[in-house]
């Protein structure tokens, strides 16, 4: 660690240990060198909260087996793949940075954090088959899904993830397979980058360090630090604050008192896991498989029976199950998180938001109070034939939904991400869970642009470098010429992160 800044004020502070944070002040550091930058993190471990391989999914989110990204039909009744395609572009953008980490040996062994596993999707009864086929018409006939699969052979799909068919009686059933999926442990990946900036000039990360308050000054914010060792606060100045403090943002944005965050609020989303570790059973499911949302459940509780990779060995992951809760953090957090971010200026919002969601409020509260019978009838929806004995439920990380004035009118739940930036740019946060951790540096360079815009284009060629598709519509690829040059970054980055299979 690199701690020679002591009275100096600050380019950036980082706030939070997890993906955003250390993927944001591992590209500024490398767009420009002299930048002195501090990270600051309230627990004792980096990255440990949302960011931490067991508490989220690890799903390399590219659009290719979720099935939330792509609800709706068009007036033709095709399926609608735009979403798919926008977050695939998003992800092909984050592994091009963390190709370029690898490959400039700002971090190593690049299997610790990623790995390929083939992406399914799974259904069952003859309305979502139709609703499946059709939805592979349509990704398949984009470049970035000419390699899906599809079938309605239950002995295919056992050929790709046993574990589905196994058991299984006379329904029909169908699914498309991309081999090129992934598995992110973003903890890990975190953990690299931010001990890669520690050790640059003029950079340094504290541990057991909690911010506890923002507030404007002459050369942009003073942040008060409390070190959790000594219980002394110290305070530092900062011409730039990043909030990348998960689901404690919000209230750290509260406490800097921005006006662009009134009519925001946060909803709080617990999560559990089952867990299998048993190694007969986790050898014979090699995929992530993702189905579609039951009944009033929010998209970010569709369940998936996921290979994992984590701790050094392969287990298998089923969930997440949603868990009522008011805590925005597991670690750090307290009971009185949710009832101390209600305002004058978002209480009215958060009203029509419990008003409005009573079958998702119901939703949450079923699903907390639920017995693990009942956990399992759906687990065997995936698989048939699993047995209690072979699971265990452990938590997951909890997901604070932003909650936003929408119209000046009705407050909705916002299931994606929002970057919340003052209008001086001195300061921005991250509100929001999904898709998350996976399109962590497509998030990190809209803050830069937006923050650092005269960096950005005086280093253009530096970004390039980073992320050759950082200036380009991707998505929107259709000349053969087109096609090959994006076939061989992509190539490029998965070399360099050792996904070929
Ligand atoms: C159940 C679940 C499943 C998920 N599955 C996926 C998935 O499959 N794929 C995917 O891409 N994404 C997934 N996500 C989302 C993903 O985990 C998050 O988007 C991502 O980890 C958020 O990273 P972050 O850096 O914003 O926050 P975090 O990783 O939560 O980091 C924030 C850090 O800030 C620290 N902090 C908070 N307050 C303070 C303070 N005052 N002072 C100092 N430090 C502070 C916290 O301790 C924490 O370490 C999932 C999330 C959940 C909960």
């Amino acid at each position: 660690m690199n701690s020679n800044l002591k009275n100096e004020i600050l380019d950036v502070a980082l706030i939070g240990s997890g993906v955003m944070s250390a993927n944001l002040g591992a590209l500024l550091k490398s767009m420009d060198s002299k930048l002195k930058i501090e990270l600051y993190e309230v627990t004792e471990d980096l990255s440990h909260e949302s960011s931490n391989g067991w508490n989220n999914a690890g799903t390399g989110h590219a659009g290719i087996c979720e099935l939330s990204y792509t609800p709706d039909r068009g007036t033709d009744g095709k399926v609608k793949v735009g979403k798919a395609v926008e977050i695939f572009e998003q992800f092909e953008q984050t592994k091009q940075f963390w190709a370029y980490a690898v490959r400039t040996g700002m971090i190593d062994r690049p299997s610790d954090f990623i790995n390929a596993v083939p992406h399914i999707s799974f259904v069952y009864g003859q309305e979502q088959v139709d609703f499946l086929k059709s939805r592979f018409e349509g990704m398949s006939a984009h470049p970035f899904f000419s390699k899906m699969e599809y079938t309605e052979d239950p002995d295919r799909i056992r050929e790709w993830a046993p574990l589905l068919i196994e058991g299984r009686e006379g329904m029909p059933v169908a699914a498309t397979r991309m081999k090129a999926g992934t598995d992110v442990n973003f903890g890990e990946l975190s953990r690299k980058l931010i001990h890669w900036l520690g050790k640059q000039n003029d950079c340094t990360f504290y541990s057991q360090n909690r911010v506890t308050d923002l507030n404007r000054c002459t050369d942009g914010w003073e942040l008060t630090i409390k070190d959790l060792k000594t219980g002394i606060s110290r305070s530092r100045r900062a011409k730039f604050v990043f909030i990348g403090s998960g689901g404690g943002s919000l209230l750290l944005l509260q406490k800097a008192g921005v006006p662009e965050i009134k009519g925001y609020g946060g909803f709080p989303i617990g999560g559990q896991w089952l867990v299998c570790d048993d190694p007969e059973i986790v050898k014979k499911h090699d995929a992530k498989v993702y189905g579609l949302s039951p009944g009033s459940a929010p998209t970010m509780a569709v369940p998936h029976l996921d290979s994992r990779w984590l701790e050094g060995k392969k287990t298998l992951l089923f969930g997440p199950y949603a868990a009522w809760t008011t805590k925005f953090l597991h670690r750090g957090g307290s009971f009185m998180d949710l009832p101390s971010s209600i305002k004058f200026h978002n209480i009215l919002t958060l009203i029509k938001v419990g008003v409005s969601n009573i079958p998702l409020v119901s939703y949450l509260i079923q699903q907390g109070l639920q017995s693990m019978k009942k956990r399992l009838k759906e687990l065997r929806n995936f698989y048939p034939d699993a047995k209690a004995k072979d699971w265990k439920l452990i938590d997951a990380g909890i997901r604070v939904q932003a909650i936003k004035k929408e119209d000046g009118d009705a407050g909705i739940v916002h299931f994606g991400t929002e970057v919340v930036t003052s209008k001086d740019k001195t300061i921005s946060a991250l509100l929001g869970a999904s898709p998350g951790a996976s399109v962590c540096v497509n998030i990190v360079l809209e803050v830069a642009q937006k923050c650092f815009p005269e960096m950005c284009s005086r280093k253009k060629k530096k970004l390039k470098e980073m992320i050759p598709t950082y200036d380009k519509r991707l998505g929107e690829i259709s000349t053969l010429e087109e096609v090959t040059q994006y076939q061989e970054w992509k190539e490029n980055a998965e070399n360099k992160l050792k996904l070929k299979s």
